[in-house]
């Protein structure tokens, strides 16, 4: 049977390749990459000649046949994506899928992960946190994921054009003072790592470049769950129309089955420059 190994590559900076990861690149019959031009870039400095074959996205398909025919007498491949890790919002899981089924290996060669990066320089207070890829694209979709996973660290990928919107939909939802970090071209020159709630972190990219790849996390708010959040919402809703913090209490203990007291108290805390 044949081995696919799964081979990270950096993300930005050429020196973060491990020496197992050059070996197999060197010693495979193949290596399947995103973009030829890439991935030769890397080749050209660790003087590796292999073959190369593109897969991505649009021809994943098509090119898991052709892999799978190397594979079929034995051969190695090795699949590279054009940064970090293969299968990490990356393409790599329908060729993963055809080769599973047809009884051949695949092998983690383990190494940059922009994820992994980020987090490991970030303090935190535990070890939890969920990674969502990159968020989705309308303010409702985005705001699903927050109110699924805000009482966890939230791990995402963004672009520089969408960065702002996606800091201004993070406040609309958590409130200004919600704690975040955004990691921009991690491992490369313009490095940069900052933390702050979203309204400082905000302040500061109106101010500064904003340009290169982006992974984000939203730190977890123990002390308030997405029950509170959507709470505060609709306390939000009601003052807006003018209903005063009594009359609030009561109706949204009636229709939420939450204590009268804990709404009143939310709804006084919530001043007027929440709403
Ligand atoms: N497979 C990659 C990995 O292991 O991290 C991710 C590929 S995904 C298509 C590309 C996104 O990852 C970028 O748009 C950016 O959000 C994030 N990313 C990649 N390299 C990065 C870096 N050096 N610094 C910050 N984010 C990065």
């Amino acid at each position: 049977m044949g081995v696919l190994y799964i081979v990270a590559v950096p993300i930005g900076n050429l020196g973060d390749i491990t020496l197992r990861a050059i070996e197999i690149l060197k010693s495979v019959d193949c290596i399947a990459c995103e973009d030829t031009r890439n991935t030769k870039v890397l080749l050209n400095k660790y003087d590796i000649h292999t073959k190369l074959t593109d897969c991505h996205k649009f021809n994943e398909k098509e090119k898991s046949g052709k892999i799978l025919k190397l594979l079929e007498n034995g051969g190695k491949v090795a699949l590279v994506s054009d940064a970090g890790t293969p299968g990490i919002c990356d393409p790599g899981s329908t060729l993963g899928e055809e080769i599973l089924k047809d009884g051949h290996q695949i092998v983690p060669v383990p190494g940059a992960c922009a994820v992994s990066a980020f987090l490991s320089a970030l303090p935190r207070a535990n070890e939890f946190y969920t990674f969502v890829g990159f968020l989705p694209r309308t303010k409702s979709q985005r705001e699903e994921i927050f109110s699924k996973f805000c009482g966890v660290n939230c791990v995402f990928y963004e672009s520089p054009n969408r960065l702002m919107s996606t800091l201004e939909d993070i406040s609309d939802y958590f409130g200004q003072n919600r704690k975040i970090s955004v990691g921009r071209e991690l491992t490369k020159v313009f490095e940069e790592i900052k933390t702050g709630t979203v309204g400082e972190i905000i302040n500061y990219y109106e101010n500064n470049t904003l340009k290169g790849e982006i992974v984000c996390m939203i730190y977890a708010d123990e002390k308030r769950n997405s029950d509170d959040i959507e709470l505060e919402k609709d306390i939000k809703t009601l003052k807006k129309q003018n209903f005063s913090d009594k009359d609030i209490s009561k109706i949204l203990s009636a229709l939420k089955g939450v204590s009268k007291n804990k709404v009143y108290n939310l709804s006084l805390k919530l001043q007027q420059k929440d709403i």
